[in-house]
């Protein structure tokens, strides 16, 4: 298809999804369109950007979230566990000063198609029912990750109402007699867990998992999933493996108050205030892109450049990026924002080899990813990255997740202050 780049119209740009990897991209095409080091590269490029191309690039970018701000997805756990660190996970766009710039826009609302021929994206704002409007772009961007029940995330789309969901959630988990129960020794359930105990050390914590390992399903060493049990215990979350949930019943205890008997499909039986379903049932939110992009579970089926497969129409115009595709390596926000930074720079290359007759795109491409991982168990974090294997302590917490569960690292790292450092 003819492209419709001149050298003085804006680049539009719109990326669904306004979380790690949306914004990674967002921020830094900016930042190569402004002539400027990428924010996500490599300190040695940073070093030496004389080479980035200084020609400024008019941009037109929107970005499009169904909530009206980011969400710190990783704090999840502790913002359903803690009223003021949820009042800190969750900033409305308008209130990030990275974004308050003329050529980045947000708008609250949902993309429900695109036609990849016509370049044109189907939105519906939020508030306005049924009614669509069309937004045109020369590039896409699809960072809408996957769509995860609650509670592992708040349902919530806007900040005043997610405020309100995390509170109700606090206040029914830290009530009553019998605890709390999580079902699911994944990495959220551990989380999740090990917040509420280290929030609520007074509460009766105890996570329930099926299999006789933790994380059982992740293609990770033994030895991390026996430091996660071993670190679990050690924040007093009471831990049963081999337990199957059966059934959950709400009945009314000896004192007359409301809660529920747990049934495993081993015969035990055990009540509480409150049961948090923490087994993941994430699906990639891509109903809105076309199906010859997706392999059979609905993840984009990219290329190493995060371009739709080249069978698709106009993939070389269609990037995808973070959780929704299918990669190798465990789901992550530092992958999210890595892809983030890749697809901003072959956008780029893109751009200018439409705007420089001959010039030849150099692209960067996506390595296989191992798996790896960083997990906060209440005080302490344990980690396997594949060059140095399992750590764990307070001070891998300290690295991987600082004071804050990975907050400022990330608004660091994506520079969402602007020019200004957050210091840990
Ligand atoms: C409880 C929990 C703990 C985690 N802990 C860690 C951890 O410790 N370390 C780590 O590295 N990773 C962790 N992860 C994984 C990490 O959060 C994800 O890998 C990361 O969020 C992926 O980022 P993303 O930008 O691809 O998508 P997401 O963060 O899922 O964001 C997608 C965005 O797209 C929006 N959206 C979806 N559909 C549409 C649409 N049609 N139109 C408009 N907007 C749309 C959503 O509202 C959302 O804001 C954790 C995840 C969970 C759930």
């Amino acid at each position: 298809m003819a492209s419709n780049i001149t050298n003085s119209a804006p680049v539009k740009v719109l990326i669904v999804g306004g979380s790690y990897g949306g914004l990674a991209a967002a921020l830094n095409l900016q930042d190569l369109c402004h002539g400027q080091a990428p924010r996500g590269g490599p300190t040695v490029e940073k070093d030496h950007h004389d080479d980035v191309e200084k020609a400024r690039i008019p941009l037109d970018i929107t970005i499009v979230d169904e909530r009206d701000g980011f969400f710190h997805l990783i704090g999840s756990p502790l913002a359903f566990a803690s009223e003021e660190y949820a009042e800190k996970a969750w900033i409305k766009y308008e209130d990030i000063p990275a974004l308050r710039s003329p050529g980045i826009r947000t708008l609250h609302g949902s993309v429900q198609s695109i036609d990849p021929q016509r370049k044109v994206a189907t939105f519906v704002a939020r508030g306005m029912g049924l009614q669509t409007s069309e937004l045109q772009y020369d590039y896409l961007v699809a960072a809408a990750g996957l769509r995860r029940v609650w509670p592992v995330v708040p349902q919530s789309l806007r900040r005043k109402q997610y405020i309100f969901e995390t509170s109700e959630h606090i206040r029914a988990a830290s009530t009553g007699r019998h605890g709390v129960v999580v079902v699911g020794g994944g990495a959220v359930g551990i989380e999740m867990a090990a917040e509420l105990k280290l929030v609520e050390p007074s509460l009766k914590v105890t996570l329930v998992h099926s299999r006789d390992r933790l994380l059982s399903a992740e293609p990770l060493p033994d030895e991390l999933k026996d430091k996660s049990l071993e670190l679990l215990l050690e924040a007093n979350v009471d831990t049963l493996l081999c337990h199957r949930l059966d059934s959950t019943e709400e009945i009314t205890d000896d004192s007359g108050n409301k809660c529920f008997r747990i049934r495993f499909t081993n015969g035990h039986t055990m009540m509480a205030d409150y049961v948090i379903m923490a087994v993941s049932r994430s699906v990639p939110s891509t109903s809105f892109l076309p199906k010859d992009a997706l392999d059979a579970e609905g993840y984009v089926r990219i290329q190493s450049s995060l371009e739709f497969p080249a069978d698709a129409a106009n993939s070389a115009d269609h990037f995808a990026i973070g959780d929704l595709v299918r990669w190798s390596g465990i789901k992550r926000c530092g992958g999210a924002m890595h892809m983030g930074y890749l697809a901003a720079n072959n956008i780029h290359q893109r751009i200018q080899e439409r705007r420089t007759p001959g010039m030849k795109p150099e692209f960067k491409n996506l390595d296989e990813i191992p798996p790896m991982i960083g997990l906060a168990v209440g005080k302490k974090a344990v980690s396997y990255w594949p060059q140095s294997g399992v750590s764990s302590g307070e001070d891998v917490m300290k690295l991987f997740f600082g004071d804050d569960l990975g907050f400022t690292i990330c608004w660091n790292h994506l520079r969402l202050g602007g020019d200004k450092v957050v210091q840990i």
